[in-house]
């Protein structure tokens, strides 16, 4: 397939933000691509290569690809230089210095998409800094038989700069239309997406086997499957109205959620949003295994951080001192954890996806041994709310957040929040109700004793129907001078010259990040807002909400993807939950 359709049809998508004429621009490029390059088209949209779990970076440096186009074009590096600061984008920077290109080649060769790809690639595999020739090589002769359009968004990609917010759901309306003719059929899209969470392969099986070999998708080992979540209660009454009167309450602890998969010595362990972190829990490689009953196993698991003497659980502040680049051997001792199960999802080559919950903890505690290390999180079946009140004082006296309340006949429904699981936090019970997680967009530099670091950072939501980030509040309270420096360190390389268009915010803000991470805030009151963004015109026209008094909580939520931060909708609902508690105190 020549790489040009691509190039064309990538340069239209980043002209528009709306996700009609997106999808639109898809389906019309997936209606131009061969079967066999399906995948690869899939994953160059999103600026990949592979599923993210398999942890395959580009990581070139602009440094490189200046030398590259330069050695490709003849052209001196100061003038491509000069080029890149007027428009903070190299990959436009590269098309206009292309057009002027004084060296011509006369072999030019037809860039396709597989030779794109498979470049791409070798770039990938190569790794470390003494293949920077290798690269070089590479890239240069990619851009010696491109076009400038073509070389624009080769660097792109390349960069990692390609940037345009096509969501997941976005490509699999495109793929349900392009390939079923009826968008309806995302939702099977869906599902296969969840139990493989990987793109690529689901726009493969629909474009070469349809909508039944869509339907016979089924879980691989070492494919991570997307976590089921909860819905949030305020109270146990609430609790209970909501799950009847029998269900399950479990621990919920604090600390990182683990996505394990086994098969003999073989560990994989993926976070939350389904990136490897191996590196941050040599322990759990190595001991687990000797624990598992079964030829292979996918378990999910929370793994917290303990006090060795007392057994205490502690806050995920203290395990996250594993997630360091180096002496991870040191943290690992002196941050001791335990591995705390609560779903087996895949059991001796078969799913356990269907079982119900009930099934699901009696297969668990059939197949997995417990010990000092490895333990089944707390659970009691509860009836009434004396129970669950009794439940919730043990979990927080032994050093938890709350309670996980989870339907007793309930299957494991990957990728989704809904009400078979609900979360019952202690903080619920006070002002706002609820932490939020939000999306550090922007940075303020602070003054005296934070000189030369973030003294406020300005935080967005995530507009689902937009896929955008809205600004909600500015947050300059609850930050040590310890998470003042780990944030510095984190949101320094976030830095981008240009507000990403995913942004919506009218303030002025020092400095613009990369949505790309995610903090947790508390706050004591949700307001209209004349100046935020966040839930813009919902409550009220030319008002959007804001959070009032928000304070940082200490925690960086490093483990959750920005499109799992909270939305427009669950600040809305916060907002008339506060209304309505305000309401009913009025009435009293
Ligand atoms: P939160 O911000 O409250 O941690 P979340 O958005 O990360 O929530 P939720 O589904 O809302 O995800 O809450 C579930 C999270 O709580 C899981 O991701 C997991 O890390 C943690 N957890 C702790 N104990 C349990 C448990 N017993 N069962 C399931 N998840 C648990």
């Amino acid at each position: 397939m020549e790489f040009a359709i691509l190039a064309e049809s990538l340069n239209k998508m980043e002209s528009t933000r709306k996700r009609l004429e997106l999808t639109q621009f898809l389906v019309e490029l997936f209606e131009k691509t061969p079967q066999d390059v399906i995948s690869k088209i899939t994953y160059l949209i999103q600026g990949k290569l592979r599923p993210d779990f398999e942890g395959i970076e580009l990581g070139v440096a602009e440094k490189l690809a200046i030398r590259a186009i330069s050695k490709s074009s003849g052209i001196p590096i100061k003038k491509i230089e000069d080029e890149y600061r007027k428009s903070g984008d190299l990959g436009h920077a590269s098309s206009v210095i292309l057009e002027q290109k004084t060296q011509t080649t006369f072999l030019m060769e037809d860039i396709t998409v597989e030779r794109v790809y498979d470049t791409l690639f070798k770039i990938a595999k190569l790794g470390g800094n003494r293949s920077q020739d290798m690269k070089m090589k590479y890239i240069s002769s990619l851009l010696n038989d491109a076009t400038p359009l073509e070389a624009s968004y080769i660097l792109k990609i390349l960069l990692g700069t390609l940037r345009l917010g096509i969501a997941e759901n976005t490509v699999m309306d495109a793929l349900a239309i392009a390939f079923s003719g009826n968008k309806e059929n995302r939702k099977k899209l869906q599902h296969a997406y969840n139990v493989s969470s990987d793109l690529g392969k689901v726009a493969e099986t629909i474009a070469t086997k349809g909508l039944e070999g869509i339907e016979k998708f089924e879980i691989v080992l070492f494919n991570p499957i997307r976590p089921m979540l909860a819905d949030r209660v305020k109270s146990e009454s609430e609790a209970i109205e909501k799950m009847g009167n029998e269900f399950a309450a479990e621990y919920k602890l604090d600390g990182e959620r683990v996505q394990l998969h086994i098969e003999g010595d073989k560990v994989e362990l993926f976070s939350r949003s389904l990136e490897r972190i191996e590196r941050y829990y040599p322990d759990i490689i190595e001991k687990i295994p000797k624990n598992i009953q079964a030829d292979n196993i996918i378990l999910e698991a929370e793994a917290v951080a303990i006090n060795e003497n007392t057994g205490e659980f502690l806050p995920f502040q203290e395990l996250m001192h594993r997630r360091r680049k180096y002496k991870i051997e040191k943290a690992v001792t002196e941050y001791p954890i335990t591995v705390n199960f609560f779903d087996i999802l895949y059991c001796n080559g078969k799913s356990c996806v269907e079982l119900s919950y009930k099934e699901r903890r009696e297969t668990l505690e059939k197949h997995v041994k417990e010990d000092e290390f490895a333990k089944y999180i707390p659970m009691k079946i509860v009836r009434n709310e004396n129970e669950i009140e009794d439940f919730m004082e043990n979990s927080i006296n032994a050093g938890s957040e709350g309670l996980m309340l989870k339907m007793l006949d309930k299957p494991y429904q990957a990728g989704s929040r809904g009400s078979h699981w609900l979360k019952l936090k202690r903080e619920y019970r006070n002002e706002l109700g609820d932490s939020l997680d939000l999306v550090v967009i922007g940075g303020f530099f602070g003054k005296g004793r934070r000189t030369g670091n973030y003294g406020t950072l300005l935080l967005a939501t995530y507009d689902e129907d937009e896929d955008t980030f809205p600004s909600i509040c500015k947050v300059g309270t609850g930050f040590s001078d310890e998470s003042l420096d780990q944030l510095y360190q984190i949101l320094q390389p976030k830095v981008s010259i240009k507000k990403n268009p995913r942004i919506i915010s009218d303030m002025e803000a020092d400095v613009w990040f990369e949505p790309e991470l995610v903090i947790e805030v508390v706050a004591s009151e949700i307001t209209l807002s004349p100046i935020h963004k966040a839930a813009f015109n919902a409550i009220r026209k030319g008002a959007g909400l804001a959070l009032r008094f928000p304070k940082f909580t200490g925690k960086i939520r490093v483990e959750k993807a920005v499109e799992d931060a909270s939305t427009n909708e669950e600040v809305i609902t916060l907002y008339k939950g506060q209304k309505k508690i305000a309401h009913d105190k009025n009435l009293m």
